[in-house]
């Protein structure tokens, strides 16, 4: 069997969206697999869109992510350049042939004739320019007149090809359009440069997004004209963010580096996007991408649009980190630590270890720590707890007990809120629970009563009592 090869090709257009992370990893799991390559393309060709650094964004996501790829504009390779808007003499090149063959032609047509024969109720280009003579597309050019050069699609007959998540797909020649292969400032369009560069970098298994599915018997078309070998095709159905919403990057939250800087671990990532449009066999949900890369295959590849689940990734993220050590957990934390100041004089290395089994992800340092910062107006409610049958009276008449405790034996704080328990006959549970909430006024906490003093220290502990009692 020849050698797999797959490519990832985005566009410089900003951060690497989600979807496009995915398109990705599929690419390099199924070249993984198979024991082939894995090539980067930069597809730049459109400048307007062109966002500078987004090229950068792209080596390091797919760096961090441990996507590595066997060949690409920072690593080299034999197929070189790959980036698109180094390759334009070749397209020019590939582009004469096809016109030489008639499988192409010149277009001179203005913007105002294309837009007057869709108002007459055109749906595509009307051909107009397939019956210039070679002289007059000669005298034209020479004149200076601004032209593109279009695909010359046979007017009958039908396009078939097999795509390996969708079956065999057919479009009737006639609904596909002459598409610009060349535009007017000589850069190619993306229906001509994925099949110029498909080939020519000997990439034999294309896996890209559902929205070139409809395209690809015109990309066949090309191949054909030129005589060249058809790709095997995997097409990939869109990540939504509701029923009818595709995840975009302009809602936001759709960019790996969004998710980093919320505190989600790049592992995390990589596996709850794996499973937006693939499941394997014994659907199984956390895995590192060695062992995806041996569960995975084109069989579990899904024919619909998977949608976006956050508090999915959230969950499957909490799994990851509470799997950290402890001191991986701080490493982790710092920077969202460091931007707390409240926080300044915690033992953070303690803190840390109790946040680990509570933070699903790392910016919940905020929320989990904020009782450290704001605790003078809490909700005296707090203190009724229907499981434990405590209220404000009882909270009221236990807090005097709890601040002499603190102050005589807070070394053995724990021992000594048992013993208190059964001195005064009260449940353990009541006193944690009235100790916590005095201590905190939260109801969700990093750790219980004795970890949340400990975290505190004595002397805070009493102020915050003495605070509670004198609400009360
Ligand atoms: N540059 C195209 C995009 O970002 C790539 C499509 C493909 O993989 O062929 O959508």
């Amino acid at each position: 069997m020849e050698t797999v090869r797959t490519r990832f090709a985005p566009s410089p257009t900003g951060y690497l969206h989600i979807g496009g992370l995915r398109t990705a990893l599929y690419a390099w799991l199924f070249a993984r697999k198979n024991g082939g390559k894995f090539i980067l393309r930069i597809e730049d060709t459109d400048l307007e869109r062109y966002v500078d650094g987004a090229v950068e964004i792209i080596y390091r996501t797919l760096r961090e992510t441990g996507l590595n790829y066997d060949e690409g504009p920072d690593v080299g390779g034999d197929y070189g350049p790959y980036i698109q808007s180094e390759r334009r003499d070749i397209y020019l090149k590939y582009a004469h042939k096809l016109v030489e063959q008639g499988d192409a032609y010149y277009c001179f047509c203005t913007k105002e004739r294309l837009e007057e024969i869709h108002k007459n109720g055109a749906t595509k280009y009307d051909k107009h320019c397939l019956s210039l003579s070679k002289e007059e597309v000669a005298r034209r050019i020479a004149a200076g007149e601004k032209y593109v050069i279009r695909q010359n699609i046979p007017e009958e007959g039908s396009s078939t090809y097999h795509d390996m998540v969708f079956g065999d797909i057919t479009v009737e020649n006639k609904d596909l359009e002459d598409n610009i292969l060349i535009k007017s400032d000589g850069m190619p369009t993306y229906n001509f440069a994925n099949v110029i560069d498909d080939h020519l970098m000997g990439i034999n298994y294309v896996i890209r997004g559902v929205e070139y599915l409809s395209s690809t018997p015109k990309y066949n078309l090309l191949y054909k004209a030129f005589g060249w070998e058809i790709p095997n095709y995997m097409h990939l159905q869109p990540i939504m963010r509701d029923a009818t919403h595709k995840l975009s990057k302009r809602h936001g939250d759709a960019s790996y580096e969004d998710f980093i800087k919320k505190g989600y671990l790049k592992e995390a990532i990589v596996n709850y996007i794996a499973l937006l449009g693939w499941s394997p066999k014994d659907n199984r949900e956390k895995f590192t991408l060695d062992e995806m890369k041996e569960l995975f295959s084109v069989s579990g590849l899904s024919k619909s649009a998977s949608i976006f689940d956050e508090n999915k990734m959230r969950w499957l993220n909490s799994c990851y980190v509470k799997e950290l050590s402890d001191e991986q957990f701080y490493d982790y934390a710092l920077p969202f630590y460091e931007k707390l100041d409240y926080l300044k004089g915690y033992d953070l290395r303690y803190l840390s270890s109790l946040l680990k089994n509570r933070c699903e992800i790392f910016s919940d340092v905020q929320k989990l720590t904020a009782f450290l910062t704001e605790f003078d107006g809490f909700d005296l409610d707090l203190f009724v707890n229907a499981k434990w049958k405590t209220d404000r009276a009882l909270a009221k008449k236990m807090i005097p007990d709890l601040i002499e405790l603190c102050e005589n034996s807070f070394d053995s704080l724990h021992d000594a809120l048992v013993n208190y328990a059964e001195k005064s006959g009260c449940k353990k549970g009541q006193v944690l629970w009235i100790f916590r909430i005095a201590i905190t006024g939260a109801q969700n906490t990093p750790g219980g009563a004795t970890e949340m003093a400990t975290l505190l220290g004595k002397d805070e502990v009493v102020r915050r009592l003495k605070t509670s009692l004198s609400r009360l």
